[in-house]
């Protein structure tokens, strides 16, 4: 077993089905904290010295932005006081979102690894453990340093910025279309074999900043779409808008994309949820070139959900619309 000289590593739980240990009526509930996921492997403690932390224990649906940048938060302070590195274990339906808001957020270069399971322990073939341990050993490695938060499942290591939840229950559920994971584990061996060529994007939010709150709406086939129409009163301070194919909507939404362009940001992300949005090539009424005349900020190749959470914080950290256009002209 390799254990690297003296790594502390911070186990923090916030829930998920790798903590789902009890059942209620036929399915299963959060129950297992930080210290009982640990007890469950000994091994875990030959790898590395483990500090354990129950943050939270719900399933990650329940999970609210302020628990995530109390989070952030939490790490910072586990990370510059009391270990080298944190393993953060939840629920898998949002890690895709959550992974890449504390690559955003947390401030140091220490290794953040998310992990989670998705069958939980009572059932046969449960993955929780294995995860867990496969986790520790890229904490207890230190070879993410410097590269943001990452995410270990079933053997492959992600990076937060390209990761998605691409299957509702197989084990395999974890991509990183188009580029593939950065590496990999190897019975005990770490390996990065990819490392990211822009510098990381650092948001500060101040807690005290006003709540925000962005839209996702997803431009369909054949509706009216009216509801976006909505979007201000309702309370919504921004707007991801999932266009068809590489930034395309019915024409009967564009005048009032034009006039809620003009009050608050509105990124325009493909609802294929991959590759990039085009700028120029089509010219129809509500082509991408069309809405980007109209007001709307680019998201490049940044993935709708991600493309809600970046907007989200940069709302949160008070930058103005032409700032937030910057941001998000200049992702890669
Ligand atoms: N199915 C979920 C999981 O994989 C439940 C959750 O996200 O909490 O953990």
């Amino acid at each position: 077993m390799i254990r690297m000289a003296g790594s502390r590593v911070a186990l923090v739980s916030i829930g998920g089905t790798i903590s789902m240990a009890k059942k209620v009526d036929s399915g299963v509930v959060p129950n297992l904290d930080a210290e009982s996921l640990v007890a469950s492997i000994p091994e875990l403690r030959e790898i590395a010295e483990i500090k354990t932390v129950s943050f939270r224990m719900v399933p990650s649906s329940g999970l609210s932005m302020a628990d995530l940048l109390a989070l952030s938060g939490e790490i910072d302070r586990l990370l510059s006081e009391e270990v080298d590195a944190v393993v953060v274990t939840q629920g898998t339906d949002t890690i895709e979102e959550t992974s890449f808001l504390l690559n955003l957020t947390v401030r140091s270069d220490r290794p953040v690894i998310v992990t989670g399971a998705m069958r939980d322990p009572t059932n046969p073939g449960s993955d929780g453990q294995a995860n867990l341990i496969a986790a520790i050993r890229v904490a207890a490695s230190g070879q993410t340093v410097g590269l943001g938060t990452v995410v270990v499942m079933n053997d492959d290591i992600h990076h937060s910025i390209y990761v998605k939840k691409t299957h509702a229950s197989n084990p395999a559920a974890f991509s990183s279309f188009p580029l593939g994971p950065i590496g990999w584990i190897s019975e005990d061996r770490v390996r990065i074999a990819l490392k990211p060529v822009t510098e990381r994007l650092r948001i500060t939010v101040d807690p005290g900043s006003p709540e925000k709150e962005v839209l996702l709406f997803t431009a369909l086939l054949g509706d009216s779409g009216r509801l976006i129409g909505h979007a201000a009163e309702l309370g919504y301070d921004g707007i991801v808008l999932e266009a068809m194919g590489a930034g395309h909507v019915y024409p009967s939404i564009l005048d009032t994309l034009e006039k809620l362009a003009s009050t608050m940001p509105v990124v325009l992300a493909s609802r294929t949820r991959n590759g990039e949005v085009f700028a120029k090539t089509y010219s129809f009424q509500g082509s991408e070139s069309d809405l980007l005349r109209r007001g709307l900020i680019s998201a490049r190749s940044l993935d709708p959900l991600k493309a809600r959470i970046l907007l989200y914080l940069l709302l949160r950290s008070r930058r103005s619309k032409q700032e937030i256009s910057n941001v998000f002209k200049n992702w890669v």
